[in-house]
């Protein structure tokens, strides 16, 4: 690995962790953020465009919290219409705009079906005009305007939906998306910008002096030492992990979340021959369930439930299984689906702001943005399809904090370029083309090239550099490709965080990708100096992490 005489060399990688470490234990930032989800990613991506010295922490892994729990939906969010949520949508549908175009290997247009039974509470009419705001509310650029399908059209569409009652069915556009690297890439960016991050760093207290932050106390997980880390503003970004940080950090604090659980069942996409998306209604038509066919998987979800736990223990129940397996059943009566076919599951906490609303689906995605006289500015709530939007609004109300001189350096932000500008809509299409110039050099299958240049455009060369060879199956060859550029590009240390979050391994096959385990484990011991033993324990995490996440079937049998 290079030495980095310039600090723009800097990237999010394992090797430059501990030069990442000595930045933020030495110099003063001015603007500390605190959380390495999508939220904190977007602030320092944000702060950092504008010229502001940034550093991020993070507890654990990046995206670890809900960011890597949601639905995995760039969407405006047909059902805020009901509320007359407009400002909201409208919000929402133009960030997707602006995503499809800086994001395009990681936000992908999807079409929807909604269908509409006898008795349902808006009839066809009705639905009619909401897709039309919703198309308007696009100003009319959505990847495709909305349809209107007859009974007979939709089963065409969905061949298993259920027929009886069926009246029809709209089908509007939104998009789907990666939600852990969206956050990676997002950091990424804000590192190629000159923010500095770091995982494994825990803000565990403040320094307070005359009234006001001053340090944050943090204790670095993998030196075992704690550090201030100083700043002139501060900003705590930490999701569902809201109050608890603030009561740490400034201990007087009124709580403002109300936290939600929510689940997600993945299955293989064979099991339900759908291109479409689907929207079904649930809880006597109180709320809306998704079915997602996305990449290698159909994903059905989600619940939402009053949530007052930490949000690290939060776990899928043999409830919250059966709760969405009779909803899909109900609408597709046709696939028989059973508790066997679900090959993953996850939960997440929904850091939703406590508005009063009578039950948890009422309340408000609305986010809050609160400045706090102690130097410190709160961001949570929101929508990870605003995110962009939410973290400039965040960082501009920072600038109050700044004196006039720099209100003006920093009052620019460029987040409307492209995250990566190797994955570019250019660097994509090109990449596209190559693909029979990649196979020819490398000797890899054209479907392990085509995964790996639609994962990462223009990147996709870079990853090249650490193909092991012939010697092993194409598969293999791309994991190991995968592991090590997770290594140096995304500060990736483990095989959970890479199973969990920088491949789909572990929700979308049956196997979790435990076959390539020992390819795998032995590029992170060629990359990272692993002892054997070492290697042994990370093999054993893993197991140790899918038992967790899949303890429900336990309680099954
Ligand atoms: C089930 C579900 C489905 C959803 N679906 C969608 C969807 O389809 N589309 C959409 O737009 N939105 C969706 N959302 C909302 C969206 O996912 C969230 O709004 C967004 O991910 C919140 O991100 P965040 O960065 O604020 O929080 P998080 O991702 O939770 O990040 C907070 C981070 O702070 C870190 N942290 C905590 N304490 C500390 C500390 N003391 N020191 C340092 N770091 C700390 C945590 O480890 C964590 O990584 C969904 C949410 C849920 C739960």
């Amino acid at each position: 690995m290079a030495s980095h005489s310039n600090v723009r060399d800097l990237h999010l990688s394992v090797h430059d962790r501990p030069q990442m470490v000595e930045h933020l234990k030495n110099e003063i930032f001015d603007l500390v953020v605190i959380g390495g989800g999508i939220t904190g990613a977007g602030v320092a991506r944000d702060a950092a465009s504008r010229g502001m010295r940034v550093a991020l922490i993070e507890d654990r892994d990046f995206a670890i919290g809900t960011s890597s729990r949601s639905s995995k939906l760039i969407h405006g969010g047909i059902r805020y219409l009901e509320n007359y949520e407009f400002h909201l949508v409208f919000e929402a549908l133009s960030e997707r705009a602006l995503l499809f175009e800086i994001a395009p290997t990681l936000v992908h247009p999807l079409r929807f079906v909604l269908p509409l039974y006898e008795g349902n509470r808006v009839g066809m009419f009705m639905m009619g005009l909401g897709m039309w705001a919703y198309d308007a509310l696009s100003l009319f650029e959505a990847p495709e305007p909305h349809e209107r399908l007859t009974a007979n059209e939709s089963v065409e569409r969905l061949p298993l939906l259920q027929r009886n009652g069926l009246k029809g069915s709209y089908v509007y556009s939104d998009a789907y998306m990666d939600d852990d690297r969206l956050v990676l890439e997002t950091l990424r960016s804000a590192v190629a910008m000159g923010a500095f991050a770091a995982n494994r760093i825990r803000a565990s207290d403040a320094v307070v002096t005359d009234g006001k932050v001053s340090a944050i106390i943090c204790e670095d997980h993998v030196s075992g030492q704690k550090f201030n880390l100083r700043g002139k503003h501060f900003v705590s970004t930490v999701g569902p992990w809201t109050d608890k940080v603030a009561v740490d950090l400034l201990k007087k604090w009124k709580k403002v979340l109300r936290p939600s659980k929510g689940v997600h069942l993945t299955f293989n996409r064979s099991r339900f021959e759908v291109n479409d998306a689907i929207v079904m209604a649930a809880d006597n038509e109180k709320r809306i369930v998704f079915g997602i066919p996305r990449h290698e998987m159909f994903i059905i979800g989600t619940t939402d439930t009053d949530y007052p736990g930490d949000p690290k223990d939060v776990s899928v129940t043999p409830e919250d299984v059966d709760y969405l397996l009779d909803v899909a059943n109900q609408y597709f009566p046709g696939a028989g689906l059973t508790k066997a076919d679900i090959i993953g599951s996850y939960a997440g906490v929904r850091p939703l702001v406590d508005d009063g609303a009578e039950t948890e689906s009422k309340t408000s995605r609305e986010h809050l943005i609160y400045n706090d006289d102690r130097n410190m500015t709160f961001v949570a709530g929101g929508k990870y399809t605003t995110y962009r939007r939410m973290a400039l609004d965040a960082v501009e109300s920072t600038l109050d904090y700044f004196d006039l001189n720099d209100r003006v350096r920093f009052a620019r932000p460029q987040t409307e370029k492209p995250l990566n500008p190797l994955a570019s809509f250019d660097g994509l299409s090109n990449a596209r083309r190559s693909v029979d110039r990649f196979q020819l050099g490398t000797g890899l299958s054209r479907d392990v090239i085509e995964t790996l240049v639609e994962r990462h455009a223009g990147e996709t060369p870079d990853l090249f550099v650490f193909d092991p060879g012939p010697a092993f199956s194409h598969e293999e060859r791309m994991w190991t490709m995968e592991a090590k550029h997770a290594i140096r590009e995304t500060m990736c240390d483990s095989l959970v965080d890479f199973y969990a979050r920088r491949v789909p391994l572990v929700l979308s096959r049956a196997d979790h990708g435990l076959p390539f385990l020992g390819r795998i484990s032995r590029a992170f011991q060629e990359e990272l100096k692993w002892t054997d033993q070492e290697r042994a324990n990370q093999a054993k995490q893993l197991q140790e992490y899918l038992n967790r996440e899949f303890a429900w079937k336990k309680s099954e049998t």
